[in-house]
């Protein structure tokens, strides 16, 4: 019994210690990641910043430079590239 009583003590803080160890290294990890996305951002915002004037276009996804807005059924904006215009009229989309 009295192995049983110094046993358990012992178990708790081998797991306490693990768990403490597995927190610390996934906290490192976490931070890692929003620094890589912060940075990832700051990237984009510049690249999208330099690419003003092309746009993707919602329904192919190709850059474009002009595209026509629509307000879609569930109220949001949508970039529309001229080969894909008329999809849009008949979804009857409202022109912006
Ligand atoms: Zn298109």
């Amino acid at each position: 019994m009295l192995y049983v009583i110094v046993l358990i003590p012992v178990l708790a803080l081998m797991i306490y210690g693990v768990v403490k160890m597995t927190r610390k290294a996934k906290g490192k990890v976490e931070t890692s990641k929003v620094i890589q996305m912060s940075s990832y951002q700051s990237k984009k915002k510049t690249s999208t910043n330099t690419n003003a004037n092309t746009q993707a276009c919602s329904f192919c996804k190709k850059k474009q430079k002009k595209l026509a807005f629509y307000s879609d059924e569930e109220g949001r904006v949508v970039g529309v590239c001229s080969d894909c215009r008329p999809q849009a009229e008949r979804r009857a989309l409202m022109r912006l």
